[in-house]
Formats: C-alpha cells, structure tokens, sequence
C-alpha cells in the first residue's frame, strides 16, 4: 500500500538518455555489417559444380585457367564454353566455375600440366582482410549490444550511459511530503516514540552536544496499510527535511551488484542532503534471512550482496551524521538477524491495526475531504469495522463518497457508508450471475442456516444483513455478521460455536433437502482449518494437550521443511481423530438446533427467496425466536455431547446412510 506522490522535486535528474537506446542503436549497426560482410564484400558466387563435371570439363578441353585452395577450386572456362544460352552480341566473358576440393586427389597439377591449363593457388582470404576482421570482431560486439540493451530496460530511468548502478530513490524536497503527524491517525504509540525523532532532525546537530544518541535505524513493523510509509512521510514533513524512498524490492535486479551499487549511491545522495530520511519500504524483499535460503534453490546472489551493501553502509556513518533511515516490513520474522543488530536497524516501532477509537480518527481525517450528511455517526462505523487497517478505511470513506455520487447525492450518508464496508467485505454485487430456482432455494436455506446459529452462538456478533444476491468471486449468497466490539482473543467455546456457524449452512441443506450442494464447500475449507487450529496450534484439545503440533511461521522459513512438528503416526491419527470429532460433534449441534427450528427456517427463507435480501429489525426480531437445544451448552463449554453420537443420523425419519464427512 504506498501511494504514490507524483510530486519530484527539481534536484532529482530526470535525465531520460537511456542506455537501452545505446545498446539497440549499436546492434542495429552490428547486424548491418553482418549483412554487408556476408552478401555485398562477398560478391555474388559463382555456380557450384560437381568435382566429376570438373574433371569432365579438363578432359574435354574446354578450362582455360585454374585457381586451386584448401577447400574451393575456381576454374575458367575457355570462352567459347561459357555460355549454354545463344551468343549475343556482347564480347563474351570467361564463365567462372568453382567445385569443392578434394584433398586426396594429388594427380590434379599432374592432369593439368597435361593439358597444359594455367593453373595457381587460390589466396584463402579471398573475402578480404577486412570480413575476417568483421568475423572475429562482431560476434563479441553482439553480446556487449544485448548486455547493453538488457541493462537499459532494466533502469530506463538512470541518467548517464554508464552510470549502471544510480539509485532509482524519489527524492522529495523539503516538507515537499505535505504530510503532517495530523494527517496520522491511531497509531499514536508509534508517533510518541517517532516525535523524538523529528526533534532530533529539526535541529539537526544540537543534540549531538547533548550526547544523545540517536537511532541509525528505525523499523517500522506492522500489517500492510496501517501507515508506516505516511508515518515517515509525516516524520520528513513535520521537521521539513528532504525524504528519499525507495522499496526493497526495486534494489533486486536480474545482475548481481546492480542492487549493492544502488544502495551505494542511495547513501550518497543522501548523505549530501542531510538532515534527511531514507525510507525502504518492503524491507523483507532484500533483508531476508541468509540462514533460511535454500540450498536447492540456489543462493540469491544479488539479494545477498545488496543486503551486504547495506549493511556496510548502515556501519559507514556516524549516529550523529543526520542521515535516518527507516524502514518498513510487514515480516519482521524473516528479517536477516544481522539487519536487527545494535547500530543498525535497532529501534523497533510497532504500528499495528487500530482500534476502535483508532479507528474513529482515522476515518475524521479522511472524511475532511467528503461532505457527510447529518446521521453519519463515525464512532459507530468505527465499532463496525474491526480488523481494517487506516488503508482500507481510506478506502471506506473513498467508496462510500463514489457510491454517493453515482447516486447523485450531494452527501454522503450513513446509508453509503454501510454499503461501502458491505462492498468491501463481499465484493461487487452480481446481479448478471442468474441462479435457477433450486440452486436459489439452496442458498436461500443455506444462508438462513447459518443465520440462525449466528444467533446463538457466543461472541460473534449479530447478523446484519442476509442476501441471496450473488457477489464477487464465487459467493452466491452471503450472511454478513459484525461483531460489537474489538476482539484480540477467542475462547474456546467461541471457536466451537464459529464452527457449527459455518456448518449451518450445509446442515440446512441436508435438513431440508437430504442432499448437500458445493455451495457449503468455502464453509468446510474454513471449518477444517479451525479445527486444525483448535488442536494442534492452540492445544485446546482435552486428549492431546496444550502441546503444539503445528510450528509458527518464523519457524518454516525454509520452505522445504514440513510446518508440522514430527510426532509420531499414533499421534498424527489421534490429532486427525480430534479434529474429526470436534467437527463431526459441531455438524450434529448444527442439525439439531436447525431441526428445532425448523419452522424458522422455512418461514425465514421463504421471505428471503422473495426479498433476496433481509436485515433491520424484522430480521433481528425473527432471529430472537431461534430456540436452544438443552445439550449447546455443555457442548460449547466442553465439547462433550451428553447424548452419544449417533451416527446414522436420523432426522425426521428420513433415514441418512452417514453423515459424510467431507
Ligand atoms: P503501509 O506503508 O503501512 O502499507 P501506507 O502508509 O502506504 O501503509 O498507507 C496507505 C494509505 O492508507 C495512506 O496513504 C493513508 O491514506 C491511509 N492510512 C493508513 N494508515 C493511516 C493512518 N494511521 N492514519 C491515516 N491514514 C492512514
Ligand atoms: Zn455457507
């Protein structure tokens, strides 16, 4: 998420004299001496003829002049031989002949002299010193033009031809970011600590007599959009020093050193214009692990030297020399350790997802730049949109003023901005995806299911809105539930209730249909998933323990090893039978709320099937009616069914072989 400023100021040299244009131009050039040697220098060849039609011709008298070389043997023929065609009027020339030479044949000279024919040896350069130059010398020449050529689109934008490595940073002028610690909402932490950074840079070299030590290097770590590249807009804005920016990735070039010799000059530039900031962005994409690589991948040459580089760089300059740099990743885990040690990047900032009254700020500053109508309540929206970072909430604000105007509304309303987090969550509506009416009465049941166990599960919020209206990629209908307030963690007892949500809907399809769709199949991949969790990550499970059977991510940066722990085979089918029984428990709750509420059921999807999508306070009264069995309780709480599970289930008579498991 890096907005682009477009803004450059007059310092950086724009110069657009590429080398791809030098290395073209010159295999052009090259190419056209290559034809020239081989068609024009050449001269037009005379005809080829068999050795035996030579020989022939000898015995017959008719050569006049031979001329013999290693490979080719030139012969004229006496003129009145020449020509098969009428003689014309021209004085005619001696057809000249030529045949491949045959090396065994020594007698030739003595048959020559013979028949007493004028004959030489044959100049082998008869091409010209000047094509066996052009032979030894283009063939190189054609590789230096490609090089050329390749490194001229892989940097059109570097100034001079051989400036190779010229670093491709956007330099801003002063305060030129335009961005300010205000326009930084929710994130206030990190701006505290940050501040002393700014003063440091606002009076550049006072705190050196101080004795104050400055970081070198700051990270600033955080999910992607949470602002880090605008907190260090905002850090060069507030003390008005000039801010170069570069991302990690764009160091990464197809040669090895191009990158180091980047990072190089990148320091330079900027130790001219201190006090300044360097922001890298993406600083996993060259900063990663050297332990990590794998050795069947091959090193990455080029990342590693370009880390090197910068590396040597970050311990060239004094603390004190008003250079800072700063940098961003959303993975610190991966990060080289040496990146992290004292002197280098050694202050760690985290700027992490708001929170609600984050949240709230974020979304102020962005709605200075939209009109809002009078029932706009941003705390509210706030309190709806746990777990968007300040870019999608930019994003909110930004969708919500389209969706007014393409309304022709002069505010945006309360009404916009619901729609704008329904759209950012579910994507676009679908109206042209026509569904036939099984498959509508499928979803319509489906989403009803779900619906009505969101009801009563723990912890998960109220159901806002249900809609048969397809959306996005794939989802033909949807149950949008938004939980109340911020959450950081899950109880046990919520995941199990998360869990027969997610089954309700194809638990409403076999209840009421006795057969399943593939509409369920999006619900399964995630329920399995949980489960997974649930036992082998969160160690939740009652049999296995709080023992972690699935390894962090930091812990599989080597992509080839297995991101299980190893355990043995019973334990791997013990894991595997927790996780079915946890959800195959789960399926039976589903069923047997559903069939409770049966009537519900019907009489909800039936209005939806009409309406294609329900919400507000008819959905919300129906929802109260949704009745408990007597055995969620325990369920939730321990996962035990008080009743043994029985599988062939039967649910009104209608016998079910199994209840598949999926
Ligand atoms: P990151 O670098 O963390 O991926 P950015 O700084 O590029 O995120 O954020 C992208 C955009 O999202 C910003 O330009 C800004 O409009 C908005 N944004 C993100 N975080 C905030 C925030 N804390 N306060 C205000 N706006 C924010
Ligand atoms: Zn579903």
């Amino acid at each position: 998420m890096n907005d682009n400023l477009n803004y450059q100021s007059p310092k950086q040299v724009p110069d657009e004299s590429n080398r791809g244009g030098v290395g073209r131009n010159l295999l052009i050039l090259l190419l056209w001496l290559l034809f020239l040697n081989l068609f024009v220098f050449r001269g037009a060849e005379s005809p080829l003829v068999p050795y035996s039609q030579f020989l022939d011709q000898i015995d017959a008298n008719q050569v006049s002049e031979v001329q013999i070389g290693t490979k080719i043997i030139e012969y004229a023929l006496k003129p009145n031989f020449s020509t098969n065609q009428p003689p014309s009027d021209q004085p005619e020339k001696p057809k000249i002949l030529r045949t491949l030479a045959i090396a065994q044949d020594k007698e030739l000279p003595q048959l020559l002299r013979a028949k007493h024919i004028k004959f030489s040896a044959f100049p082998d350069d008869a091409g010209g010193w000047f094509a066996t130059l052009l032979g030894w010398i283009i063939p190189p020449l054609i590789f230096v033009a490609i090089w050329l050529w390749f490194l001229g689109r892989s940097q059109m934008n570097s100034p001079a031809p051989f400036n190779v490595g010229k670093s491709k940073a956007r330099i801003y002028a002063n305060g030129s970011t335009g961005v300010t610690f205000d326009d930084v909402a929710g994130v206030d932490e990190a701006k505290a600590e940050l501040q002393e950074i700014v003063e440091f840079l606002k009076n550049a070299f006072k705190c050196v007599n101080l004795g104050a030590k400055i970081p070198k290097g700051v990270l600033l770590i955080g999910p992607p959009g949470t602002g880090k590249t605008l907190l260090a807009k905002a850090i060069a804005g507030e003390a008005g020093v000039p801010f170069f920016s570069i991302s990690g990735s764009e160091f990464i070039e197809l040669f090895v050193g191009i990158g180091a010799s980047r990072v190089r000059d990148l320091f330079e530039q900027a130790k001219l214009q201190a006090p300044c900031i360097v922001f890298i962005d993406e600083l996993d994409a060259l900063g990663r692990s050297r332990v990590g690589a794998n050795p069947m991948m091959g090193g990455n040459d080029e990342r590693e030297q370009t880390l090197n580089q910068l590396l040597a760089e970050m311990d060239g300059f004094e603390p004190n020399a008003g250079v800072i740099l700063l940098a961003a990743t959303n993975r610190p885990e991966v990060l080289d350790p040496a990146l992290l040690r004292p002197g280098r990047f050694d202050r760690q900032v985290l700027v992490d997802r708001p929170d609600k009254s984050g949240r709230e700020a974020i979304l102020r500053v962005h709605a200075k730049d939209v009109k809002l109508a009078n029932n706009v309540d941003l705390d509210k929206l706030a309190a709806r949109t746990p777990g968007f970072a300040g870019a999608d909430l930019a994003n909110l604000i930004n969708e919500a003023a389209l969706l007014a105007a393409r309304k022709n509304h002069l505010l945006v309303s309360m009404e916009d901005l619901n729609e704008a987090i329904e759209r950012l969550l579910t994507g676009l509506e679908k109206k042209s995806r026509v569904l036939n009416e099984v498959e509508k009465k499928t979803v319509a049941y489906h989403e009803v299911g779900h619906a009505i166990l969101a009801a009563l599960m723990p912890g998960a919020g109220v159901v806002e809105k249900i809609s048969i209206v397809p959306r996005g990629l794939g989802a033909l209908g949807y149950t949008l539930q938004l939980p109340e307030e911020d959450r950081f963690l899950m109880l046990e007892d919520e995941i199990r209730g998360r869990i027969v949500t997610l089954l309700g809907g194809r638990a409403a399809e076999e209840l009421m249909f006795g057969k399943v769709s593939t509409g369920a199949g999006d619900d399964i991949q995630k329920v399995t998933e949980l489960a997974e969790r649930f036992v082998t990550l969160y160690g939740m499970s009652d049999r296995l323990g709080p023992i972690a059977f699935e390894k962090t991510q930091s812990q599989f940066l080597d992509p080839i090893a297995s991101p299980r722990r190893s355990v043995s085979p019973k334990v791997a089918e013990e894991i595997d039978q927790e996780i079915r029984e946890l959800v195959e428990g789960a399926h039976q709750i589903a069923l047997l709320i559903l069939d409770k509420n049966k009537g519900l059921l019907e009489a909800i999807a039936k209005v939806l099937l009409d309406q294609e999508s329900l919400e507000g306070d008819w959905l919300k009264s129906q929802l109260k009616q949704v009745e408990k069995t007597e055995d969620l309780q325990e369920w939730l709480l321990s996962g035990k069914l008080s009743h043994p599970m029985h599988f062939p289930l039967s649910i009104n008579g209608q016998e079910k072989k199994t209840c598949n498991f999926y």
